[in-house]
């Protein structure tokens, strides 16, 4: 058995806001402008430990030594694909891995954050949820994983920034909701890594439709994403269960609140699982339910990624994708066949991470 040998008790100062770093520094016995030049030196210089903040007094130093360290993650894998996609495992203080995957796209360089380890949502063509919810990420981890991929290029010198976020890894962010939102403000900060709103994107399964009201209320100009699957209660119930508590009539209740509020588009993920969900005449109920909400809806048609441990699941044809496309294109529904990254390093959320594990398993027994 691998030994938990967790010491580490100080969280990560990345959870923090810069109005909490402020108030912390204050309810220290700091001006308000020696916490702005912590944040300086966490996001501008990127620098690793409190001893680099060379313009802040020792004993300073020393407060911050004692309540926070900077980065808790520990870079286990890291896997390069033929198309430039990056795949990161990371170990947690408590020894538990969560993994992070680094896109090139045309537009930049585009992060997918991990937000829980392990999930409980339990979608059965997905292997994120083979291992079960073990704790939350919390909002300085989440940081972490991004400051981590940018000291990847920082290190090599490249003069690459990494500018889109998409919180579709591993778990269920709105099942940690708090530290999403602390997670979104800090990389959204102006004075520091500055992440447009408009290029972070949060998705969720949808599993508590209150979560996306309140999101609504948030003041964030994020793009959300809803992973939506099937057009109809059974079909998505079969694929994702949280269904059975949360039915598409309290969904869409909540995305119709969601964008009367914000007056933000939502874009619709829809992984094509061939003989399941992507025959014409489901894609003309997927039709009928977005028409209606056409003008704040996108659709994003997935090739799915094959699992091993889902063997049931096949990805679509290119026949069957298209034909569906064009049921829903006739309709007039805005939509794309998404392009996919990094097939070839298991890319597909999850599968690094129990990969690794069952590694380690095996190595142990
Ligand atoms: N829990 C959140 C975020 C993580 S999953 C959510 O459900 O949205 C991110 C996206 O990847 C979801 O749309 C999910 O359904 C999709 N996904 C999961 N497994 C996949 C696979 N094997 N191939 C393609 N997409 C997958």
């Amino acid at each position: 058995m691998i030994e938990n040998t967790q010491t580490e008790t100080r969280p990560s100062i990345y959870g923090l806001t810069r109005d909490q770093l402020i108030e912390w520094a204050q309810e220290n016995g700091e001006k308000k402008f020696r916490a702005t030049q912590v944040w300086d030196w966490l996001y501008r210089k990127r620098v690793q430990s409190f001893e680099e903040m060379t313009n802040l007094s020792q004993a300073f130093i020393a407060k911050l030594n004692e309540n926070f360290i900077i980065n808790p993650l520990q870079q286990v894998v890291v896997q390069e694909s033929e198309d430039g996609t990056v795949k990161y495992l990371f170990m947690l203080p408590d020894k538990v891995m969560i993994e992070t995957v680094l896109m090139r796209q045309a537009y930049g360089l585009s992060v997918c954050v991990t937000t829980q380890v392990g999930c409980n949502m339990g979608c059965t063509f997905c292997a994120s949820g083979i291992l079960k919810k073990e704790r939350d990420v919390t909002a300085g981890e989440i940081v972490s994983q991004i400051m981590l991929v940018q000291k990847y290029f920082d290190e090599r010198g490249l003069d690459e920034r990494v500018s889109h976020i998409v919180v579709m890894g591993i778990g269920e962010p709105f099942d940690n909701y708090e530290h999403l939102m602390n997670f979104l403000r800090v990389i959204n900060d102006d004075n520091g890594l500055a992440i447009g709103a408009r290029h972070i994107t949060v998705s969720t399964c949808g599993f508590m439709p209150k979560k996306i009201k309140e999101f609504a209320h948030e003041n964030l100009q994020v793009n959300l994403a809803i992973s939506l699957h099937a057009p109809n209660n059974a079909l998505r119930t079969s694929l994702m269960r949280i269904t059975r508590n949360a039915p598409l009539e309290k969904l869409f209740e909540a995305i119709d609140y969601y964008t009367e509020t914000t007056n933000r588009r939502v874009t619709y993920e829809y992984i094509m699982l061939s003989g399941e969900n992507d025959s014409p005449e489901i894609a003309q109920q997927l039709a009928d339910l977005i028409k209606p909400r056409n003008k704040l809806s996108y659709v994003n048609l997935i090739p799915y990624n094959p699992v091993a441990e889902h063997i049931k699941y096949e990805r679509s044809t290119k026949n069957d994708t298209t034909k569906f496309y064009d049921v829903l294109k006739k309709n007039g529904i805005n939509c794309v066949v998404r392009q996919e990254h990094g097939t070839d390093i298991d890319a597909a959320c999850g599968q690094l991470r129990s990969k690794q594990i069952k590694k380690n398993k095996a190595n142990i027994a």
